[in-house]
């Protein structure tokens, strides 16, 4: 389990920049320690444990490239096409017969190249004789031929430990003959939420009641990182109750999430139930929307008390909960990706927060148009299925203008 002293978070200031806010879980929380070894089947998404040394070099033998004809360089005339006699033949997976000078062997992509050839004719370009083949003239040495380890270096490090094994690192570790791979051990995130007024999806609706919807959007957001996420269901809004809950889901999780109950309001009282539990560092965060955000400890465990408007929700996971748990996870940052685009709109901010807006994209000419959508509660969850972006407004900006470039981060690569 997760073991982080009480003030690890400590810092003194009342509005925590979102880069500042990235940079203390960067540099004061310490990886879960611990390995074990998954299937190669199983390991989609798993944190790599320790760097991956290659075993063999990629391609493991020099090998053609293409369909053709194998040969000297040297054997090729200094101008003009060369006639060469055709000698021997090399399928994929057959040994590879000698090449006596002055020849040309039929060779097929993937076969190992015949001990003397260095460069590879395309069966395309070759002219044909009967007996022999015709190799026209500007071809350089080793064309269409892959040489031992020119992928990949025997002993070099394949894949780093911290690497989020995708489907292209689990291609290169199978193709370095690795059935199994030691990973990191998913760390365990229970989720809350919070509020008087949320009722279960599937349970009858009271009177002022609301479907919670956040706890399953986050478990959803979690899904696609390296965790066991865990439902720990709705706390009321008292503290003390909050409080004990906190402090009996500590010691079984490696991270807690909360939603609702940060703001500053008479009813939310997740602040003051991290403090009865641990050690609360209010983070209000200067981002928008997401500002009420809290951070604390609870008995050596991170909490995270994340606002309760859907889309704050969204925004602060995004920006606080994503990279904790990549961090617990020893896995190495990943920064959320960011693409220019062309606002077609206009919009006011204030100064020193960043503030991220919902917009639907479409094609545009060098890059693609960000339309605002129409409306902008912190609320709204269709502002989130309805669109397919944020566009990101840095600190410093106070307005944009249509025609203005702006950043925008795709939900494809979010959610
Ligand atoms: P709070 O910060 O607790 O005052 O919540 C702000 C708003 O978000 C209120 O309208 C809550 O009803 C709503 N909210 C809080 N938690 C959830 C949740 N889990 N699912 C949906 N809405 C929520
Ligand atoms: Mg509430």
């Amino acid at each position: 389990m997760a073991q982080l002293s009480d003030d690890c978070f400590a810092f003194g200031g009342p509005l925590l920049s979102v880069e500042a806010a990235e940079a203390l879980i960067a540099e004061r929380v310490p990886p879960v320690a611990g390995e074990e070894q998954v299937a190669l089947a199983a390991a989609l998404g798993r944190v790599l444990a320790r760097d991956l040394r290659a075993p063999l070099p990629l391609p493991p033998f020099f090998n053609s490239a293409v369909d053709g004809y194998a040969f000297r360089h040297a054997d090729l005339a200094a101008e003009g096409p060369t006639r060469l006699r055709l000698e021997g033949r090399v399928a994929a997976g057959q040994a590879a017969p000698s090449l006596p000078s002055g020849a040309a062997a039929r060779i097929f992509t993937g076969a190992p190249m015949p001990p003397g050839a260095d460069t590879v004719l395309m069966q395309e370009d070759a002219g044909q004789e009967p007996g022999a083949v015709l190799v026209p003239p500007g071809l350089r040495p080793g064309a269409n031929a892959r040489p031992a380890g020119e992928d990949v270096a025997q002993g070099a490090i394949a894949l780093p430990a911290g690497r989020r094994l995708r489907a292209p690192e689990i291609g290169l570790a199978a193709a370095l003959g690795c059935a199994a791979l030691p990973v990191v051990p998913r760390i365990r995130v229970g989720v809350f939420s919070t509020g008087d007024e949320l009722a279960s999806p599937g349970s009858a609706l009271g009177s002022a009641q609301t479907y919670d919807s956040n706890r399953f959007t986050l478990l959803a957001l979690l899904a696609r990182l390296p965790v066991e996420a865990i439902d720990l269901g709705i706390l009321p809004d008292r503290a003390e109750a909050s409080a004990a809950a906190l402090r009996a889901a500590a010691g079984s999780h490696d991270l807690l999430l909360t939603s609702g109950g940060v703001s500053t309001g008479e009813e939310d009282h997740v602040r003051a139930a991290i403090e009865q539990g641990g050690r609360l560092v209010f983070w209000r965060l200067a981002v928008k929307p997401g500002r009420p955000a809290a951070m604390g400890v609870v008995g050596g465990t991170p909490v995270l008390g994340l606002p309760g408007n859907p889309v704050a929700a969204v925004v602060t996971f995004l920006h606080l909960a994503r990279p904790l748990v990549l961090r617990l996870a020893g896995a190495l940052p990943e920064p959320l990706p960011r693409f220019p685009a062309r606002a077609e709109f206009r919009y006011r901010k204030k100064a020193g927060r960043r503030e991220y807006v919902r917009v639907r994209l479409q094609p545009g000419g060098e890059m693609p148009v960000a339309e605002k959508f129409e409306r902008e509660g912190a609320g709204l969850l269709t502002s989130l299925t309805e669109s397919d972006a944020f566009a990101e407004l840095p600190e410093d900006v106070t307005a944009v203008a249509p025609g203005d470039a702006v950043r925008v981060l795709p939900f494809a690569a979010l959610f």
